[in-house]
């Protein structure tokens, strides 16, 4: 059987391993000059593989369809992948959030140990080809058309998977041309949106002033202030840029907001609010303590001159502005009054957001080929036969921590390995 699979990222390349494990002739058509472009920079070049979270939580951590992948998670799971690489020489190791890395810290040794699986089982590669369309007759594939060197080709084909990824990061390869193809031949494409991606908010200037700024140990609160409801809540990491926030818990928390009903409308009136507790391990009243404490040892300073041991530099001079306490102020002329303002403002340093950044900056892409549309158990179209669907290009999204590798790596190799 003729094999081809359109797309060599991180779905591709596993679909190519399952294929090949036969008497199937395989091959990838890749459109850049290498396989894995996003692979590669995965995980800040580290690649944060899988999860070591069993399959409960695994589809916990997928908000987007995570039911759909209840089959493909049980054929190939975390330990698959991981043993795959294992037996290829590269070991990982787990670390925090379960989060699985290779040892090597290093995303391209991912990439080489696939590479040389899809070499041995004889998988023919194609860089540099761009596939246009596929040929479908009697509602069946039998065909790629895909363009070298400027030239129109044919290839034929038995089955073909398309693997070719989400819509964001488009340097990759990962332009959205799969959708095109799948709407042509009658699949419905779920509305594309940027998954995990940074947040812009209204305060541009003070962003700006504390660009660069990364904040650990924080405490996160996204709220709709139009029903006074809490959106979402989290611990960790984040950092602030010229257009507003980024970092961990808000590249996560944005996961949430996509899905936030008519958020486009609550963003356009103001009416998200993130709140930032500088201290979450401090009670309001251990907080106000320690401020006391601070400020005896600081009793004969200006007030500018006493936050040192509390706040990041960057922090201070726009912490003083909200605190609305004259910065010039001697420490012991601040009233109680004041030193609790100051403590509510530490506790709960507000920010409205106003957009996601675009989906060009998002980590994943939300929305993409209707689930209802493949059956479940085999990747497989409901609409063409024959033809796959594998990876990012599918309308599943999950978490950080690893969850949408596996997604890409579990679908891939469940499309190559059903026939
Ligand atoms: C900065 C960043 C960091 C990330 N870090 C992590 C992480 O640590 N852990 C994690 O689980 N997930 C991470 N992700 C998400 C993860 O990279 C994706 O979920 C995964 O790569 C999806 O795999 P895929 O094979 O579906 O798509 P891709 O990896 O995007 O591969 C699609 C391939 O198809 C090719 N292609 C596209 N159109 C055509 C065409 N017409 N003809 C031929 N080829 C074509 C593309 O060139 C590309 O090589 C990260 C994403 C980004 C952007």
């Amino acid at each position: 059987m003729k094999v081809v699979i359109v797309g060599g990222g991180a779905a591709g390349m596993l679909a190519g391993i399952s294929a090949s494990d036969g008497n199937n002739e395989v091959t990838i058509l890749e459109k850049m000059n290498t396989l894995g472009k996003k692979l590669r920079i995965t995980g800040k070049g580290r690649c944060n593989i899988t999860n070591a979270a069993d399959i409960k939580e695994f589809i916990s951590n997928i908000p987007g369809n995570g039911k759909f992948l209840y089959s493909v998670f049980q054929n190939f799971t975390n330990e698959d992948i991981i043993n795959l690489l294992k037996k290829e020489g590269l070991e990982t190791k787990v670390e925090r959030g379960n989060r699985v890395f290779p040892v090597t810290d290093n995303a391209q040794s991912v990439i080489d140990a696939l590479y040389r699986i899809l070499k041995k089982q004889k998988v023919k590669i194609l860089t540099n080809a761009k596939v246009e369309d596929i040929i479908v007759k009697n509602s069946e594939v039998i065909g790629v058309k895909y363009i070298v060197d400027n030239a129109e080709q044919i290839m034929e084909a038995d089955k073909i998977i398309i693997a070719t990824g989400g819509a964001s990061y488009k340097a990759t390869g990962s332009t959205g041309d799969g959708y095109e193809i799948a709407k042509k031949y009658g699949h419905t494409i779920n509305t594309i949106k940027p998954g995990l991606v940074p947040l812009e908010c209204y305060e541009k200037n003070l962003c700006k002033e504390l660009q660069g700024l990364s904040l650990k140990n924080i405490s996160i609160k996204l709220k709709d202030k139009e029903k006074n409801k809490e959106i979402y809540e989290d611990f960790g990491e984040m950092m602030f840029t010229h257009f507003g926030v980024t970092g961990p818990v808000i590249i996560s928390s944005s996961s949430h907001l996509v899905r936030y009903k008519n958020i486009e409308e609550l963003f356009k009136n103001k009416n998200i609010e993130l709140s930032i507790d500088l201290k979450p391990a401090l009670s309001k009243e251990k907080l106000d303590l320690r401020i006391r404490r601070d400020f005896e040892e600081f009793k004969n300073k200006k007030f500018k001159n006493s936050l040192d041991k509390l706040l990041p530099q960057k922090l201070i001079e726009p912490i003083i502005n909200l605190s609305k306490i004259d910065g010039e102020k001697k420490v012991n002329e601040i009233t109680k009054e004041e030193r609790n303002y100051l403590g509510e403002i530490i506790k709960n340093f507000k920010f409205t957001i106003s957009s996601f950044r675009p989906i060009e900056e998002a980590i994943i892409t939300a929305g993409g080929i209707s689930v209802k549309e493949i059956d479940p158990k085999s990747m497989e179209s409901k609409i063409v036969k024959n033809l796959y669907f594998a990876g990012e290009i599918i309308d599943v999204d999950g978490y950080t921590g690893g969850f949408n590798l596996q997604i890409a790596f579990s679908t891939g190799f469940v499309a190559g390995r059903s026939i």
